[in-house]
């Protein structure tokens, strides 16, 4: 390892965060309860502490804290007690080691790529990606010398390995991509990323730790848009990292986070912590410096999203699979695609999944050119025509001219689009009056 001597007394004393917590109660007990444990008298809920600030007696203690000897809130662009609530509850769920909340799910993936990879390095992804990931990634990360490689998830091991390079310093997918809903082989990949000493980072928005749990299944590092499910309602944009606490950061690649950190009093993350290298460094560098950082008021309205979570869940799951069965008999459509009606999905569903449910996203083909797509949304009802997903609220769109727009047909392809589909995002209404709303509108095509 590193023999470069830490130098000051920082790195030696650095305290060990107090982010760890024993998950021992149930799933749907955490979704309720878990993260917070008010004192006598406390606020039975989470509070909202809407304060930049925070006080102290003595230049000491403040001397701790700005050089990670001590941990503390000290100005909310890095830690806010609201927001560290809704952390502990997403790293329980997720059962991680810690979590570092941020400003939306874009600044999640943001915040853990550039964690890892500097200019020069280079990034394996899956090419079933949500627009904004694929865009920050085939175009954003590129212009700061940081190239990614695209697979298909399907396609077999040896296929994808032949992508790797000596530079290759992490591997990108979607649990459920978005919207193409291929399920991530994750044996396949984790058994890639580990053999080549590299991180598996899993984007688990779409499927959130109800259904699935990736660092039960090889991955590293996972990522969120709370901005889906965990929030649930449409009300607020933020997102999560989770860090499974289980990559060794020693293995003479990556060397931030083996060397002594210059701007933090040489502290050098995989010996002072060993337990979450990276999510100490997440925050400590990432949000300091780039400060995507998550409001209070969004991290009470995420907290109380999970509250439901395992209530909503299955509900959304349940609808979207009566919804898909009564759309692959309709005769105005030409395909449908859900996981839970797809052989390989309802595989890896049966292997990685902790419920029998593909989720609440679908996507169909209007069996007819862009008029008819047009006449159909226009003929919703109860449904609408929105770009967002994970509603409570059931919400179409067609992602070739919306979400995906920037892409070419070969891209296109490779996301897993064609002109002709429709993504449903399958809210919790009762489902006959959503079948009823898509028959007459599909009737009006
Ligand atoms: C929506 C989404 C994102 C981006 O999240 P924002 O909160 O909108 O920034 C990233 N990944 C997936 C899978 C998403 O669905």
């Amino acid at each position: 390892m590193s023999k470069t001597a830490a130098p000051k007394k920082a790195a030696k004393k650095a305290a060990a965060a107090p982010e760890t917590t024993a998950p021992s109660l149930a799933f749907d007990t955490l979704c309720i309860q878990g993260g917070y444990d008010p004192k006598v008298s406390e606020p039975r809920i989470l509070p909202i502490v809407q304060s930049t600030t925070y006080k102290y007696d003595d230049i000491d203690h403040v001397n701790r804290i700005m050089t990670l000897q001590a941990f503390g809130h000290k100005y909310s662009r890095t830690s806010n007690p609201t927001v560290a609530g809704f952390e502990a509850r997403m790293n329980l769920l997720e059962g991680g080691a810690a979590a570092v909340a941020t400003a939306s799910g874009q600044a999640a993936n943001l915040l853990a790529i550039t964690a890892i990879v500097r200019a020069g390095d280079h990034i394996l992804s899956a090419s079933q990606l949500y627009g904004g990931t694929f865009t920050l990634l085939n175009s954003t990360l590129k212009k700061f010398g940081i190239e990614t490689s695209f697979f298909d998830p399907d396609a077999p091991k040896a296929e994808i390995e032949k992508l790797i390079r000596p530079e290759t310093r992490l591997i990108f997918g979607e649990t459920l991509g978005n919207p193409g809903l291929a399920i991530l082989d994750f044996d396949k990949l984790a058994g890639i990323a580990r053999k080549h000493g590299i991180p598996f980072i899993v984007d688990n928005s779409l499927a959130t730790a109800w259904l699935c749990q990736p660092f039960k299944h090889g991955a590293n590092i996972v990522t969120y848009s709370a901005t889906k499910y965990i929030d649930g309602h449409a009300t607020s944009i933020g997102g999560a990292v989770i860090d499974g606490g289980n990559f060794d950061w020693t293995n003479g690649k990556f060397p931030d986070f083996t060397t002594p950190d210059p701007t933090y009093n040489g502290v050098v993350y995989s010996k002072n912590f060993p337990q979450n290298a990276f999510l100490i460094k997440a925050r400590a560098q990432s949000l300091r410096d780039f400060g995507g950082c998550l409001s209070p008021m969004n991290a009470f309205l995420f907290n109380l999203g999970l509250e439901t979570l395992h209530l909503r869940m299955p509900r959304h799951g349940d609808n979207a699979h009566a919804l898909a069965r009564f759309l692959e008999e309709h005769p105005r459509v030409a395909w449908i695609n859900y996981p839970g009606l797809h052989p390989t999905g309802k595989k890896h569903i049966e292997k990685y999944f902790r419920h029998k449910n593909g989720g609440g996203i679908l996507t169909f083909g209007i069996a007819g050119d862009l008029d008819a797509v047009r006449r159909f949304v226009k003929h919703l009802k109860v449904a609408a025509l929105v770009v967002h997903i994970a509603d409570a609220r059931t919400g179409v769109l067609h992602p070739a001219t919306s979400t995906h727009a920037q892409m070419n047909e070969a891209q296109l392809r490779a996301a897993g689009i064609t002109p002709d589909m429709i993504r449903v995002s399958v809210g919790l209404e009762d489902v006959a009056d959503l079948i009823a709303d898509f028959d007459q509108a599909l009737n009006a095509t």
